[in-house]
C-alpha cells in the first residue's frame, strides 16, 4: 500500500505528519540550498545552531516553560539515551546535587555525610505502570533498593494489574522533604494506557511525559524536571527531550564530586548524561543528531500554528485535537458494552494509548479484529506484548480523519 492508504496507530516510532515528511525528504538531499544534505552537515554549524535554538523557542511557547537565569527558570536540553537513558540520569543528577547539599550541611564531614546518606536518602517512585515500575527498578539498580521509596504500587488497588492511579489519601510518602531527593511519576503509562488526569503533588517533581508529551498543557512550575523521548509525538526516534529547572543545574546548584560518590559506594553517571555538562554546551558536548532536532522543530512549528495566539502555553490547540480523537474511540467502546472492555480504570484512561480487549480477551475475536483492521488499512493496533489486547497509539500524527475511520470499524466489528 502506499502511504495515503493506511493510519498507522503503534506506539512509537510513531507516524509524522506527512507535510513533515515531504519536506524532510528534501532536506535529506539538499538542505538550505547549501547542496549538503541535512544529515551530514556539522552539529557545530550556524545553521545547525539555528535549528536547535528554533526547537527551543518552538518548546518554550507550546508549553509555557519560565525563561531566566535565577533558579525559576528552566533550560532545554536535547540528549541520547532516549527515555531509558533519563531513568538513569534523574538519579545520577538528582542524587548528586542532594549529596551536595547534605555534605554542606555537615560542614564536609565525610563519615557524618555516610550516616546521613545511610538514614535519609529517599526516591520516592510512583508506580503505576511498566515504565514507571521499570525506573523505579534502574533507581534501585544505581543507588539500593533501600532507598527507593514505593509512594504507590496501582497493582495493590486492582488485582495485581495496572490500571488506574490511586488515591492520592493511601500514598505513602516521604514525608521529610530534606530526605526526599525526588517524586517521580510516569504522566502517560504507553502500554497500560493509564494516564494521570492532572500532574501528582510532590516534592521535587519529576515528570517522565515520553508517550504524551506536547499534548496538552502542562504546568512546567510544579515540575524540577519533565523528560520525553521525541518519538511518539515530537519527532523520530533519537533524541530526547529534558526540560530542568535552573534549580538543579550550576551556579545554583553544586553537583557532588566523583570521588565523594564512589566512597559512598554511590555511582557518578557517563558524561553524556550528565545535565551539567549538556546544558553548558547547549546539547552539544557531543555530536547531537541535527536531522532529528530539525523534525522536532518542523513538528512544533505545525503545532504553534494549531494555536496562533500569543501569551500563555500555545499547546491549546493539539489539546482539544487530542482530547476530541480519544473521545470518539472511547465512546465506540463504550457504546458496545458487550464486545468491547476498556483496560483501565475510567478516571484514568489515557487519551494517547487506548487500550481494550475483545470479547473478555478471546484470542480468535481479537485476531479476526486485527485481520479486518489490516485490511482497511489500520495498522499498528496490536497491544504490548506483555499485556496483549489491542492498543490504538493515538499520537500527535494521527489525524481526527483516522480516528474517525477506526472508530467506524469498531461499530461495523462490534455490529458484526
Ligand atoms: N517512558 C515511556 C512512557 C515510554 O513509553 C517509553 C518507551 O516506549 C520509555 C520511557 C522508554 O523510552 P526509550 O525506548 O526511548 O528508552
Amino acid at each position: 500500500p502506499s502511504r495515503e492508504d493506511v493510519y498507522y496507530y503503534g506506539a512509537g516510532p510513531a507516524p509524522l505528519p506527512t507535510p513533515v515528511l515531504e519536506e524532510a525528504s528534501k532536506v535529506i538531499l539538499n538542505y538550505n540550498d547549501s547542496g549538503m544534505g541535512i544529515a551530514e552537515i556539522s552539529h557545530r554549524s550556524a545553521d545547525a545552531n539555528a535549528i536547535l535554538a528554533k526547537a527551543q523557542s518552538g518548546l518554550r511557547q507550546l508549553l509555557d516553560i519560565p525563561e531566566s537565569d535565577g533558579p525559576d527558570g528552566y533550560q532545554i536540553l536535547f540528549l541520547h539515551g532516549g527515555g531509558s537513558g533519563e531513568f538513569s540520569a534523574v538519579v545520577y543528577n538528582m542524587v548528586s546535587v542532594w549529596i551536595a547539599k547534605q555534605l554542606k550541611a555537615v560542614g564536609g564531614d565525610e563519615t557524618k555525610l555516610a550516616e546521613v546518606v545511610q538514614q535519609k536518602l529517599k526516591m520516592d517512585y510512583l508506580v503505576t505502570g511498566s515504565w514507571s515500575l521499570k525506573a523505579s527498578q534502574e533507581a534501585a539498580r544505581l543507588v539500593g533498593g533501600e532507598h527507593v521509596n514505593i509512594v504507590t504500587d496501582a497493582r495493590k488497588h486492582r488485582d495485581g494489574k495496572f490500571g488506574l492511579v490511586p488515591d492520592k489519601s493511601t500514598w505513602n510518602v516521604t514525608s521529610d522533604n530534606d530526605s526526599c531527593t525526588f517524586t517521580y511519576y510516569c504522566d502517560n503509562e504507553t502500554v497500560d494506557g493509564v494516564e494521570f488526569p492532572s500532574p501528582p503533588s510532590g516534592h521535587n517533581l519529576v515528570a517522565d511525559m515520553s508517550s504524551n508529551f506536547l499534548s496538552r498543557a502542562v504546568d512546567v512550575k510544579k515540575h524540577a524536571v519533565i523528560f520525553g523521548g521525541a518519538q511518539k509525538n515530537v519527532g523520530t526516534t533519537g533524541i530526547t527531550i529534558a526540560i530542568i529547572k535552573n534549580e538543579f543545574l550550576p551556579p545554583h546548584a553544586e553537583y557532588a564530586d566523583p570521588k565523594v560518590l564512589r566512597k559512598l559506594g554511590l555511582p557518578s553517571g557517563p558524561i553524556v548524561l550528565d545535565w551539567p555538562t549538556i546544558a553548558k554546551n547547549n546539547s552539544l558536548y557531543n555530536t547531537l543528531p541535527i536531522f532529528d532536532v530539525w523534525i522536532a522543530g518542523q513538528v512544533m512549528e505545525r503545532l504553534l500554528a494549531m494555536h496562533p495566539a500569543s501569551g500563555g502555553a500555545r499547546i491549546a490547540g493539539q489539546e482539544n485535537e487530542s482530547n476530541q480523537k480519544a473521545h470518539l474511540l472511547y465512546s465506540a467502546l463504550d457504546n458496545n458494552p458487550t464486545v468491547y472492555s476498556v483496560v483501565p480504570d475510567k478516571t484514568a484512561r489515557s487519551r494517547m494509548n487506548i487500550c481494550f480487549r475483545i470479547k473478555g480477551g478471546d484470542a480468535d475475536a481479537e485476531k479476526a479484529f486485527l485481520k479486518g483492521a489490516e485490511a482497511k488499512g489500520l495498522l499498528g493496533l496490536k497491544g504490548h506484548r506483555s499485556v496483549g489486547g489491542i492498543r490504538c497509539s493515538n499520537y500527535n500524527a494521527v489525524p481526527i480523519a483516522a480516528a474517525e475511520k477506526l472508530a467506524a470499524y469498531l461499530q461495523d466489528f462490534a455490529k458484526a
